[in-house]
């Protein structure tokens, strides 16, 4: 059974790399009818927080990237990482070592003067036939795992392809901090070795975090997990993707009305491809999904093609469900949604023109608050030679049948007995109704509204 896991560090949002990462760990699951594991590695208690914890799961949700397990918190697992410390004590795969920071930082001056690579000289590391120096009294050891001297650490990584690390580049890393404490690196083996973890599928970022951990593992026994390390994402300009790029928080996309479905899509191809399709739906592509297309070269970020797919999602949607989106949007901006006009009908309506939700919410808003055109379009449009086209349309409103269809004969004939062509009534109509002198078929958009409303909205010109 394949079994993946996301493991972010809560120290701030979840980030589009590691959304990105968590897509395609869910996909691989997904795919293989396996199990996603939530694992949330908050061992760093200083930048920890329980906002980003929070962040993190608020951003699992909006992208519908479910757990089968967890989240389970390092935090809460301080007992077995100690257990496995003490077996590891036991079989003399780690240490204890008693030398202070202050020793520590002399000896790494040392070789730095020396011109060589600063690391642990493996004093405290029994070896057949070595004596040990004493241990020093009040001083706690921290416990270090006990590297091999000789030999490679080699894996297949899934996306890098093979990698190798001699031995004697690794010193004796620091397992168990003086205080008792396991440390980073240690928590993430014993967890992936526990969860029974098949695949990890993580940021490159890590990649020299991997023999350390694949020495551990072996030391313990574990059967090696397959790595895939994934590329790092640059920005639109090519740099690192940083705060300096603005949306780099997954909710701030929904803040900015993009479509959770418009956002995985986008990240789906981040890296991966299937031959030339761009867009897919989640189900297929967990149907495609594989880690022998992802590529190994960085991954350019595209605000284009995202809003690009954005449209794309917003047009296919179901009414209902946008009205509902644009709805809390409005709520949110202070407008009450009335029960006329029918937001399902505006949204109907518009939909195929807006690149995002907030722009949906922008040309639904004037539906619902008190309209007041700008001076300079009434003053463009409403001129003494539209005008009696406008009052005519308006005498026989009351009349009319409350329908496009006919709304728009009504238009015909009203610009037709003042010898006008149809925009000639139609743009004062638009800016009347919303404000705006860009709207669908304006025979629509009148009959969006109750009968009233429009009588109301027209009314302007006699108030004037
Ligand atoms: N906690 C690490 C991070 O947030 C990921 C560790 C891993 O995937 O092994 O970068």
């Amino acid at each position: 059974m394949i079994r993946t896991r996301f493991a972010p560090s809560p120290t701030g949002f979840l980030h589009i790399g590691g959304a990105r990462t968590a897509l395609f760990a869910w996909a691989y699951a997904r795919h293989h009818a396996g199990r996603f594991i939530l694992r949330i590695e908050d061992t760093d208690l200083v930048r920890s927080t329980p906002e980003a914890v929070q962040a993190i799961l608020d951003g699992m949700r909006w992208l519908g990237l479910t757990h089968d397990e967890g989240p389970f918190y390092q935090t809460q697992r301080m007992s077995r990482y100690r257990a496995v410390i003490e077996e590891m004590l036991l079989t003399g795969s780690a240490y204890p070592c008693y030398m202070t920071p202050a020793e520590l930082d002399r000896l790494r001056e040392e070789q730095r003067a020396a011109g060589l690579k600063p690391r642990y000289d493996g004093r405290w590391r029994p070896e057949p036939g070595k004596t040990l120096p004493t241990p020093p009294v009040g001083v706690q050891p921290v416990i270090r795992f006990r590297n091999p001297t000789d030999g490679v650490v080699a894996w297949d990584d899934i996306v890098k392809g093979r990698v190798e690390i001699a031995n004697d580049e690794l010193d004796d890393l620091v397992i168990a901090r003086a205080d008792g404490t396991p440390t980073y690196n240690f928590c993430v083996v014993v967890d992936d070795w526990e969860m029974g973890i098949t695949h990890v599928i993580r940021g490159d970022d890590h990649v020299n975090n991997t023999p350390r951990q694949i020495n551990i593992l072996q030391a313990l026994g574990a059967q090696l997990p397959r790595y895939a390390h994934l590329s790092m994402i640059l920005g639109d300009d090519g740099q690192k993707l940083s705060k300096r790029h603005g949306a780099v928080s997954v909710m701030q996309y929904d803040d900015e009305g993009y479509l959770p479905e418009a956002v995985l899509n986008y990240l789906a191809r981040l890296g991966w491809s299937h031959g030339d399709d761009e867009i897919f739906s989640m189900p297929q592509f967990c149907e495609w999904f594989d880690l022998d297309h992802i590529t190994p070269s960085a991954a350019q970020f595209n605000t284009e093609k995202l809003n690009w797919l954005n449209a794309h999602y917003l047009k296919r949607t179901e009414t209902a469900r946008l009205a509902d989106l644009v709805q809390s949007r409005l709520q949110a901006r202070g407008v009450t949604v009335a029960a006329a006009p029918s937001l399902a009908a505006i949204i109907d309506l518009y939909k195929e023109r807006a690149a995002n939700l907030n722009e949906l919410a922008d040309l639904a808003e004037v539906f619902y608050i008190e309209l007041h055109p700008k001076a300079e379009l009434l003053a463009k449009y409403l001129t003494p030679e539209t005008l009696p086209a406008l009052a005519d349309f308006i005498d026989h409103l009351p009349a009319v049948a409350w329908e496009a269809a006919a709304i728009s004969a009504l238009i015909k004939a009203s610009v037709a007995r003042h010898g006008l062509k149809m925009p000639k009534l139609a743009m004062p109509l638009r800016v009347l109704l919303t404000g705006l002198e860009q709207t669908p078929s304006v025979d629509a958009v009148v009959a969006l509204f109750p009968r009233e409303m429009v009588l109301k909205r027209l009314a302007w010109p006699a108030k004037t």
